[in-house]
């Protein structure tokens, strides 16, 4: 049988109506799931976000040690019980992943996920502050552009200068409205973040830095002494702006990661 027509066959023995609030979009595409498990080795222990019905989780399973698999979804989770229950190397978790300590459930691992859009940015902050050193996660395109820009670049937000501090962001693929059950909206991309052995800058204060950086981009058309009005004093900002030679009339879009440190340092 196809992933397709298993995907139908088990939500019709299941009786599954996709719930829209938790994001469920099967995937069925097989080039696209063989690309999402394209670097998993019989060595690794995955933690998969959003199992759903557990395609993912079953081509997991035949390729890696283990899978840990976190699903919000009570009628998910049952189906999935049934589904591996004769394997001994699925471990099915009925969590809200936001409420979970990553490090202490899933140590070591890799995290792989078609995760659910409404909680892309939330996870991928909190993915990006545990010990996990390399996530594959399949989200909107639109996001993953901004997660894979770099700092200064158009498609840059607040979550760019965040992801690039943390880890090298890379597209994998793009995949197609088509490939789900039901179609989303939008076309999605496959992301790859590789953590780096520490931060790409040196900063005193991490939580300064990215205040500085979070409060620039809710006023992104502004020129960078007006966006930083909230946390610096005019006058001491025009001195650091003239120290560290960046014009008052820059937008802080524009400006690098380094930069931001260098100023959150100088305040
Ligand atoms: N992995 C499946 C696939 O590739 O077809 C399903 C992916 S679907 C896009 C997202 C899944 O995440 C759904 O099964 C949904 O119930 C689950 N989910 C939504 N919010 C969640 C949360 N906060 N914690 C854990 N799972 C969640």
């Amino acid at each position: 049988m196809n992933i397709y027509n298993e995907t139908k066959f088990i939500m019709q023995k299941y009786d599954v109506h996709p719930n829209k609030n938790l994001g469920q979009n099967f995937l069925f595409d097989e080039v696209a799931l063989q690309t999402i498990i394209q670097d998993l080795t019989s060595e690794d222990t995955v933690l998969e976000i959003g199992p759903g019905l557990g395609t993912l989780t079953q081509m997991m399973a035949e390729k890696a040690k283990k899978v840990i698999a976190v699903e919000v979804d009570q009628n998910m989770v049952e189906i999935l019980e049934d589904r591996f229950k004769l394997y001994d190397n699925v471990e099915i978790i009925h969590k809200d992943v936001l409420k979970l300590d990553i490090d202490k459930i899933a140590p070591n691992c890799k995290v792989i996920a078609n995760l659910p859009y409404y909680i892309t940015t939330p996870i991928v902050t909190a993915l990006l502050k545990t010990n996990i050193q390399d996530i594959t996660i399949l989200i909107q395109k639109e996001v993953a552009d901004r997660l894979c820009a770099k700092p200064g670049e158009k498609d840059a937000g607040a979550i760019t200068y965040f992801v690039n501090y943390y880890a090298d962001a890379s597209i994998k693929g793009i995949v197609s409205k088509e490939c789900f059950i039901p179609n989303p909206k939008v076309e999605s991309a496959i992301v790859n973040l590789k953590k780096l052995d520490r931060p790409r800058v040196e900063v005193k204060d991490e939580e300064l830095l990215f205040k500085l950086i979070n409060e620039n981009f809710t006023k992104r058309r502004k020129t960078i002494m007006n966006s930083l009005s909230n946390s610096v004093e005019k006058e001491k900002l025009a001195e650091i702006l003239k120290e560290l030679d960046i014009s008052e009339q820059a937008r802080g879009e524009n400006l690098t990661l380094e930069q931001f440190a260098k100023i959150a340092d100088r305040i």
